[in-house]
């Protein structure tokens, strides 16, 4: 038995508005569907969020499908290692003889880990199947629920303060049983923000933790400004407070001026860049995305590496991935979920069996692999077959 077939999907569903982070505006769900075919008839599938997505589509189809065909999709490191090792080797020279500069150069490192990202997960997802286990079990975890937060909290469509209508979604995910709830701050000055968080505590009152996304939005005196400022409301974590140049060190000085924790690791590539944000910027949280980078195989290295740190896992996005991990390890802490179906048609429309959130906590099944399927009227919808 081997891979036989590699499939990518290129899915793209246009929201009806802009939703506001700090610096710019969520205005497209989108993903790379990569699906693996081996020769006694399995589909493994693997998610990829990533762009520009021509270009990690490229690198699945034209650099790394090759390498694949053939090999027994059991042997998910060594498939890893095969893969990581064309980036940084003369293997790399290889993949594309015709573009004169090697292939993988350091333009294209976010694509080139995500493009091994959605090919790992569907490597699992194939073990899955074909041992008949789900991934949660099959990493030898014990209980399929797992803590989940409601994330949402945007700015308006022109990336205005829209308060009332903050007050009425953060509520609302209250009201669903939510008791962990996150919202975005960075976009306003900081006296802004505080009447925005200053309101959504008022309305879901004390017992709700409410944890806050600043998209890399400040300079580091900015953010322990704004984390001092926001400390009388009860606040959770503060996520990727400093802006993507001073990610480490900067960071650094931040969590050690405040007392508020600080998550981040949603941006990082591996498991090297993770260690330094753990070893270097006091964070309590990492939130290594490995539908971004790195896939399955590198996200255990990640969670093993803060685990032996005190820090803990609340990975970014695709609770129908990560749930199996954090039920999988010893330090899984929370998994990100996005209620407002406009907000996500994906995570309402593109899957079949995927898990269900009742009061903030979510359930895994028993279903082989990670337990979805693709819906093929999503899929009608919003993607488009590259290969
Ligand atoms: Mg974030």
């Amino acid at each position: 038995m081997h891979i036989d077939k590699i499939s990518v999907y290129i899915v793209r569903a246009p929201l009806g508005r802009a939703y506001w982070m700090s610096l710019e505006p969520y205005s497209e769900a989108s993903e790379i569907v990569v699906e693996l075919r081996t020769s006694d008839g399995l589909t493994g599938i693997g998610e990829i969020h990533g762009r520009p997505m021509e270009k990690i589509v490229e690198i699945v189809r034209d650099g790394f499908a090759p390498l694949l065909i053939g090999r027994d999709p059991l042997e998910t490191e060594a498939i890893y290692t095969r893969l990581f090792q064309s980036t940084c080797s003369r293997q790399g020279a290889r993949l594309n003889p015709a573009g004169g500069q090697p292939h993988f150069g350091g333009g294209v490192r976010p694509q080139m880990m995500a493009a091994i990202a959605g090919i790992d997960i569907a490597l699992w997802d194939l073990k899955g199947k074909l041992l008949g286990q789900p991934v949660w079990r099959l990493l030898g975890g014990g209980n399929p629920t797992i803590a989940a937060y409601a994330s949402g909290g945007y700015y308006g469509p022109e990336g205005e303060a829209a308060i009332s209508d903050l007050v009425e979604e953060m509520g609302s995910y209250a009201a669903l049983g939510y008791p962990t709830i996150k919202m975005k701050v960075g976009g306003l000055p900081i006296a802004a923000d505080v009447e925005r968080v200053r309101a959504v505590r008022d309305c879901v009152g004390p017992d709700v933790s409410i944890l806050l996304d600043a998209n890399q939005a400040y300079d580091v005196p900015t953010a322990i400004a704004a984390a001092r400022a926001f400390r009388p409301y009860g606040i959770g974590w503060f996520e990727e407070p400093v802006h993507w140049y001073d990610s480490v060190f900067g960071l650094a000085q931040v969590s050690h001026a405040i007392d508020i924790p600080t998550a981040s690791g949603e941006s990082e590539l591996h498991r090297w860049g993770c260690r330094d944000l753990i070893e270097h910027a006091g964070i309590r949280i990492m939130q290594f995305d490995c539908t971004r980078a790195g896939g399955v195989t590198e996200w255990l290295k990640v969670a093993a590496y803060a685990a032996a740190h005190g820090v803990v896992m609340a990975p970014h996005h695709d609770a129908q991935i990560h749930g199996h991990l954090v039920a999988a390890v010893p330090n899984g802490y929370i998994l990100e979920v996005f209620p407002n179906p406009l907000r996500d048609p994906l995570w309402e429309e593109l899957f079949t069996g995927r898990p269900k959130v009742t009061n903030g906590v979510l359930r895994l099944s028993d279903s082989p692999g990670f337990g979805f399927g693709l819906n093929a009227e999503g899929m009608r919808k919003y993607a488009t077959q590259i290969c």
